[in-house]
């Protein structure tokens, strides 16, 4: 449990174990993508834990059998945002290979702390919002400030808060709570509510620079 209604932290061992090795700033490049990589099973386990079903029958070697598949009416979208959401998109994609993939580019002004927008690959305005569920990928949720204009987009669109999921690695409390006040419905799933944000936007402890460590742009 936590102070926050619709934030779940999910604790489990191996979380715990794949974010010490993310944490540690020796960690090389690959390393550091790979345990991000088992981190984002156990993320979606969660993400996707409530996705609708319907029933079927379908013929085995030997009987009918009645069995259920997700909801054919449902459209899943992954929405990365860029660049770092992109570490968990193929992840994504594969465990729902059914899923639409709709990038998002923003990046972070770093005086201002207000995201800059410079690609989405939205439609102007969705058929049956009611009907799409959202995965809004970001392995960092310090400030809140992209993931509200992010959420926004699909919000906008009439998609129902209650459709709209984020997901990430690691959150600011400052940032869950500003997401959660504009939109309380949102479910965000992440594996580590960390002490807080200094001065910079940063979160404390932390991991740096999501971005720059996936991609191995970490200037020394
Ligand atoms: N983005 C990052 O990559 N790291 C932070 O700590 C905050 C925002």
């Amino acid at each position: 449990m936590n102070e926050f209604k619709n934030v779940f932290v999910i604790n489990h061992p191996l979380c715990c174990h794949n974010l010490s090795i993310i944490r540690n700033k020796e960690t090389s490049a690959e390393v550091f993508r790979n345990a991000i990589r088992r981190i984002t099973y156990l993320l979606f386990y969660k993400a996707t834990e409530d996705l609708e079903l319907e029933s079927i029958k379908v013929q085995t070697p030997l009987e009918v059998c009645d069995t259920k598949t997700l909801k054919s009416d449902k459209e899943v979208i992954i929405a990365p945002i860029l660049r770092a959401g992109l570490i968990f998109s193929d992840i994504a994609n594969e465990i729902m290979p059914f899923a639409t993939v709709r990038h998002i580019g923003m990046y972070r002004d770093e005086d201002t702390l207000t995201p800059v927008w410079y690609y989405n690959k939205i439609p102007v305005e969705f058929d049956n919002p009611e009907n799409k569920i959202i995965l809004i990928l970001d392995p960092m949720l310090a400030t809140g400030n992209s993931a509200i204009d992010a959420i926004k987009l699909f919000a906008n669109k009439k998609v129902p808060q209650k459709n709209i999921r984020f997901v990430s690695l690691i959150s600011a409390p400052e940032g869950l709570e500003k997401v959660q006040k504009l939109y309380p419905e949102v479910k965000i799933i992440t594996a580590s509510i960390d002490r807080g944000l200094n001065n910079n936007g940063y979160i404390l402890p932390g991991l740096g620079d999501a971005g720059d460590r996936i991609f191995n742009t970490v200037e020394n």
